[in-house]
């Protein structure tokens, strides 16, 4: 079992295979002028799942496959087809926009992937477009579709931004009365990949709950699952539950139990830290099993207690800033 040093158990990485995207959700990143990481300066599969055995003898039960977008990447379902055989590994899971998922949901239900979340801020196609600069709402209503036709484990993540889909709450509440999901609604986080702006939380997770209650005053708390980052709420008679993330307000890291792998190797054992060691340079320069294995213990009994110490204890000083697809969000 991994410890870190607050005596946290660690059984959950987060893996982040591309920093591309089809979207640009301006939230994540700017609509123009990214500079794409090169394909060398990506962790090949083969690297990855060396890495991925090696976390998963050490304890790690669960992998979440994000990005980026996980299927912009070429040949990720075969990737997924080795990573699935992995042997300890309990779970694999995948964070997806949705927008080319559809179709490849047979061929996850059959390697055994039940768990998807998919991101979906709107219903409306023009707040939708405003939203990530894309067209694309249909395609990501028919992937809710067929995930649900195939009885998946789906989880809808909603980012909360002012001026953006507030009117957007309800409705993406009214989901849950026909369909059996979680919809979860998410506090923006300043990981824009613009240092222009760092977002001032307006929405946070009290004022989102108090906006449902309005509507929905029967609204009732349940029992949150393990280590889990929402508060899950349900309201009678609804198939489905509401769930709300304090991810800028960061209420939950008393019980975290992930570390973050981002495209490009990088080690994150918090959101807020800016890496803690790089992973794929220690493979490529040669270092073996055991080499990497202490050094992922080290790099655990030196974690910061929350994401506001982390944040702290950042080496860049610039306020975050990042684009959340560089860091598999
Ligand atoms: N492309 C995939 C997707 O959108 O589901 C996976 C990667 S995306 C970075 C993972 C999650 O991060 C999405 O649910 C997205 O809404 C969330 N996210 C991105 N930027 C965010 C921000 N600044 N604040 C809060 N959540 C953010
Ligand atoms: Fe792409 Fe996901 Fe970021 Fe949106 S949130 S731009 S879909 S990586």
């Amino acid at each position: 079992m991994l410890l870190d040093n607050h005596r946290r158990t660690i059984n959950y990485l987060r893996l982040g295979v591309t920093d591309r995207c089809n979207l640009r959700c301006f939230y994540c990143m700017p609509e123009k002028g990214i500079d794409w990481l090169k394909r060398t300066e990506l962790m090949s599969y083969e690297e990855l799942l060396r890495i991925c055995t090696l976390l998963v003898k050490m304890g790690v039960e669960k992998i979440r496959i994000t990005g980026g977008e996980p299927f912009v990447r070429t040949d990720i379902m075969q990737f997924l087809t080795s990573l699935s055989g992995l042997k300890g590994l309990k779970e694999l899971a995948i964070t997806t926009n949705g927008v080319l998922t559809a179709p490849l949901i047979p061929e996850l239900k059959k390697l055994g992937i039940r768990n998807i979340n998919l991101s979906l801020d709107t219903l409306d196609r023009n707040r939708f477009f405003a939203i990530t600069h894309r067209d694309e709402l249909p395609a990501v209503l028919d992937t809710l579709e067929q995930l649900l036709h195939h009885n998946m484990d789906v989880k809808l993540n909603a980012v909360v931004m002012q001026g953006k889909n507030l009117d957007d709450i309800i409705p993406l509440v009214e989901l849950t009365k026909q369909m059996p999901i979680s919809v979860r609604f998410i506090e923006e986080m300043p990981f824009n990949g613009d240092g222009s702006h760092y977002p001032i939380l307006e929405w946070d997770h009290v004022k989102i709950l108090n906006t449902i209650k309005d509507i929905y005053p029967g609204i009732r708390k349940i029992t949150d699952p393990s280590y889990s980052t929402s508060y899950n709420y349900h309201i009678p008679g609804h198939k489905g539950n509401v769930g709300i993330i304090a991810a800028y307000t960061r209420s939950f890291c008393g019980t975290c139990n992930r570390i973050r792998i981002t495209p490009q190797g990088m080690l994150k054992t918090c959101l807020y830290d800016d890496g803690v060691m790089n992973i794929r340079d220690m493979v490529r320069v040669g270092h073996n099993d055991e080499y990497i294995q202490n050094s992922l213990i080290q790099a655990l009994s030196n974690r910061a207690k929350d994401g506001w110490e982390a944040e702290k204890n950042r080496k860049e000083k610039n306020p975050v800033h990042e684009s959340m697809a560089t860091i598999g969000g």
